[in-house]
Parts: C-alpha cells; sequence; structure tokens
C-alpha cells in the first residue's frame, strides 16, 4: 500500500478545502473549540492503492483506489465505493468527511469514511467490474470489518458489486461475514428497502419541509430531477406516487423535459432497458444545465458535485432545492440561494435515508434477524422526520440556514463524542 497523496481534481473548486471551510465557519458559528476544529479538519486515515487487473483482451490495466476514514468517535466508519473517472483523494475525504456529519445528524453510531476507484464502470465488462472490485477490496482489506469500516454504494457501484466485496472479504476470513458491507443484495444478507432507501429519505424529508411552508403537500408539486441513477430515480418515482409533477430529468446523457409531467415509469423503464435516457419519448431534449434553471417548486439535484455554483445560481427558480447528491451545491452558490430566499434541504439531511437502513443492514446482519420491509421503511420514517425537526428547530432558533443547523448540531455531537472519549494518549 503506497501512502495517500492529493492529485489533481476535475472539479470547478477543490472539495476538500471546502468541506473544511465549511467546518470552519460552522465552528465559528456554533462556538466549537478551535483545537476541536482542528483534529475534525483533518481525516483520521487515507490509504491509496494501486488495483492491477487483468482486461478482457488479456491486457493489465492498473487502476488507482482509494479508501479513507475522516472519523470514529461515534463508532466504526461507515460510507461508499464510488466508481467513476474523475475520482480524486481531495474528493474522496471531503464525501468521508460529510459522512461524518451525515451519520451524527441522524444520531446513528458510526464515522465516517468512503472509498473510490478512478475508471469508467460504464465502459468495463462484468468480469473486469468483478477482477477491479475483489482486487480493490485485498488491497483494503485491512482497512474495512464491521468493527471498523463498513462500505455501502455510491456513483458507479451497486448491490452486485457490493456482493462481491463481501464475498472476496468473506473468503479470506473463512466464513461469512455479512456486516463487512451494507447495500448487499437482498438473497445474501441486503436490507428490503435499502436500494430506495436514500430517495426514500428525501422524500419524507421534502414532505416535512412543505408542511413546514404553510402546509403545502407533494401533491401538485413540481419538481426537476437531476441524474436518474439510484437516487434521483426512485426519488422521481416516490414523488410522482404521491400525486408530484416530475416536469424533467436528466442522466450523463442529457436531460428531457415535459412541463405537463414526465411519464416516471417510462423513464424507468427506458432506463432500465437501454441503460441511458437518451431517446426518452414524451418530453423535450434540453441541456443538463437548462434543466437547473426550469420553472418549478422543487430542484433535486441527484448527480454529482458542485452542479449549482455561482454562475448559475442566480437563476435557479426552483423554491426548494433538496441535495439528493452529496456537495452538489458550492459554498458560493448557497450564499446566493439564501439570500433568493430558496430553502436548500442539505445533503447530510436530504440524502441520509441511505445510510440509515446501511445501519438497519448492518444491525440485521450482526443478529441475522431480518425486518420486514414495512419495518424498516417506518423506522427509517421515524429516524429522518426526528433528524428534520432538529435540524428545521435550530435554524429557526439561530436564524442559519438549514445546512448550517444541520452542520452544527453534528460537529457538536462529534465534538462531545470526541471530548468525552479524551485524547489519546
Ligand atoms: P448512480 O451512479 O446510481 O447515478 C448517478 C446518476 O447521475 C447517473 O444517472 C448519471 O448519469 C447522472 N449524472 C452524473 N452527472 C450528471 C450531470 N452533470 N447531469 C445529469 N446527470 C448526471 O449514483 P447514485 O448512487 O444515485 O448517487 C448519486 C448521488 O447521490 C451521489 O452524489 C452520491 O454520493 C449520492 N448519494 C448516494 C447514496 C446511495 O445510497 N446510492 C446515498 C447518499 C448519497
Amino acid at each position: 500500500m503506497t501512502a495517500a497523496a492529493p492529485t489533481v481534481t476535475h472539479l470547478r473548486e477543490n472539495p476538500f478545502e471546502l468541506a473544511k471551510q465549511q467546518l470552519r465557519s460552522v465552528g465559528e458559528a456554533f462556538a466549537i473549540d478551535e483545537n476541536l476544529v482542528a483534529v475534525l479538519s483533518q481525516c483520521k486515515k487515507a490509504v491509496a492503492v494501486s488495483i492491477p487487473t487483468r482486461m478482457d483482451d488479456g491486457s493489465v490495466h492498473v487502476f488507482e483506489g482509494y479508501r479513507v476514514t475522516h472519523n470514529i468517535a461515534r463508532g466504526p466508519s461507515k460510507g461508499g465505493i464510488r466508481y467513476h473517472p474523475d475520482v480524486t483523494l481531495d474528493e474522496v475525504r471531503s464525501l468521508a468527511m460529510w459522512m461524518t456529519w451525515k451519520c451524527a445528524l441522524m444520531g446513528i453510531p458510526f464515522g465516517g469514511a468512503k472509498g473510490g476507484v478512478v475508471c469508467d464502470p460504464k465502459s468495463m465488462s462484468s468480469g473486469e467490474l468483478e477482477r477491479m472490485t475483489r482486487r480493490y477490496t485485498s488491497e483494503i482489506i485491512n482497512e474495512i470489518g464491521p468493527e471498523r469500516d463498513i462500505p455501502a454504494p455510491d456513483v458507479g457501484t451497486d448491490a452486485q458489486v457490493m456482493a462481491w466485496i463481501f464475498d472476496t472479504y468473506s473468503m479470506n476470513k473463512g466464513h461469512s461475514v455479512l456486516g463487512v458491507v451494507t447495500g448487499k443484495p437482498v438473497q445474501i444478507g441486503g436490507s428490503l428497502g435499502r436500494e430506495e432507501a436514500t430517495a426514500r429519505g428525501a422524500h419524507y424529508c421534502l414532505r416535512e419541509a412543505l408542511r413546514k411552508l404553510d402546509g403545502q403537500r407533494i401533491e401538485g408539486t413540481t419538481a426537476a430531477i437531476q441524474g436518474f441513477g439510484n437516487v434521483g430515480s426512485y426519488l422521481a418515482k416516490f414523488l410522482a406516487e404521491d400525486g408530484g409533477t416530475v416536469v424533467a430529468v436528466s442522466d450523463s446523457s442529457g436531460a428531457f423535459h415535459n412541463p405537463n409531467g414526465i411519464d416516471v415509469a417510462a423513464a424507468f423503464a427506458h432506463k432500465r432497458d437501454t441503460g441511458t435516457l437518451a431517446g426518452l419519448g414524451g418530453a423535450e431534449p434540453i441541456s443538463n444545465e437548462d434543466l437547473l434553471l426550469l420553472e418549478c417548486d422543487v430542484l433535486a439535484p441527484c448527480g454529482l458535485e458542485q452542479v449549482i455554483h455561482e454562475e448559475n445560481a442566480p437563476r435557479v427558480k426552483a423554491k426548494i432545492v433538496v441535495e439528493g447528491a452529496n456537495g452538489p451545491t458550492t459554498p458560493g452558490a448557497d450564499a446566493i440561494l439564501e439570500d433568493q430566499g430558496v430553502l436548500v434541504l442539505p445533503d447530510v439531511l436530504a440524502n441520509a435515508g441511505g445510510v440509515v437502513v446501511s445501519y438497519f443492514e448492518w444491525v440485521q446482519g450482526l443478529q441475522e434477524y431480518f425486518w420486514k420491509e414495512a419495518e424498516v421503511n417506518a423506522k427509517l420514517n421515524d429516524i429522518m422526520t426526528r433528524a428534520f425537526h432538529e435540524t428545521w428547530n435550530t435554524h429557526e432558533e439561530r436564524s442559519v440556514s438549514m445546512r448550517f443547523a444541520a452542520y452544527g448540531l453534528a460537529v457538536q455531537r462529534v465534538g462531545e463524542a470526541t471530548t468525552t472519549r479524551g485524547l489519546y494518549p
């Protein structure tokens, strides 16, 4: 294993610098001890590994991968694994830090982690993906484990990838270790409701926000959804099922708009059958940028980071932004949206449903006792609703944005755990 070194990132701004800046601002606003902020500004551990992989044509490609643990004061670290050509170590570090805040805000006993491999999964065969995943797992095998660090799916990874990680880890240990990874297929110890959980949590969060805004409901609300992957596609489905009108959807191939409503079930089927939204009928093709600027009640960025920035934020017309993705709004854009009176439901709150049900999956795996889907959804609803109201109350009491309120609560909780445990040695 080589020591981790920062790499060049494709993003507009360095996401880890942004995450640290957010932490410093929250530290000042909530009068958090400077020493604590200094400790929490760094990741506990970051490893970079090389992943030589036999490709189908017989050649060997050496992929680069990372696994970062930000903090473990409240429990083992938890966070997804991203497969994407633009993954950088600093991106993974920022995502690991946000996971710490997310778990603390939800009140679940985990710290934050994240992993990533620089690769283009769409251009790889299933065999290549499996060999790369198994080698990556072997390279980080001493970092992960049910009491240590528990990966999950993120952009470019899914239940099948989690199954390979689970199997590789278990083969090395000599027995099945259900708690090593979450987001597994249900037939090998996954939780019912995990696949839809991130979107379901975002849906609950939006429902509560609308109730706060003069008792509005999802029924009759219009929404534009950027990113039609795991999070975005299920969010579109839940909104449409609840009587909302999804006026636009997009993926990396482009965006589609119909002011009278996209047929979400047809979009779902089209994406499943063709692997892309390209060629979707019943809607006008528009650019990905135009989707963000549509006239609608709710904008849900569910793709990648920094899509709402200082240049396009003044032209966002939605009244509520639901951050299905992690870090979709830059701090500069955040300030502009706040000035415009846009309510931003921040990532650490809005997309936390995934890690909450991952926590349920971990608990079920450790106990080898599995719950009904209705039980999973009801428990998720309880946790999301409680976290939403704690954040909303802090937002009102302190007159700070929902993001500041969420980060403030989370950083205070991690701070309390760190101080109570004390500095070792
Ligand atoms: P995914 O790979 O299933 O889907 C991502 C989708 O976004 C794809 O359809 C892709 O084409 C699209 N996309 C990427 N860039 C885009 C752009 N500029 N414009 C339009 N579409 C674009 O990934 P996912 O698991 O749905 O994750 C999406 C986001 O949600 C990420 O930020 C991830 O970190 C976050 N998240 C995911 C989970 C989870 O449980 N999967 C949990 C919490 C947060």
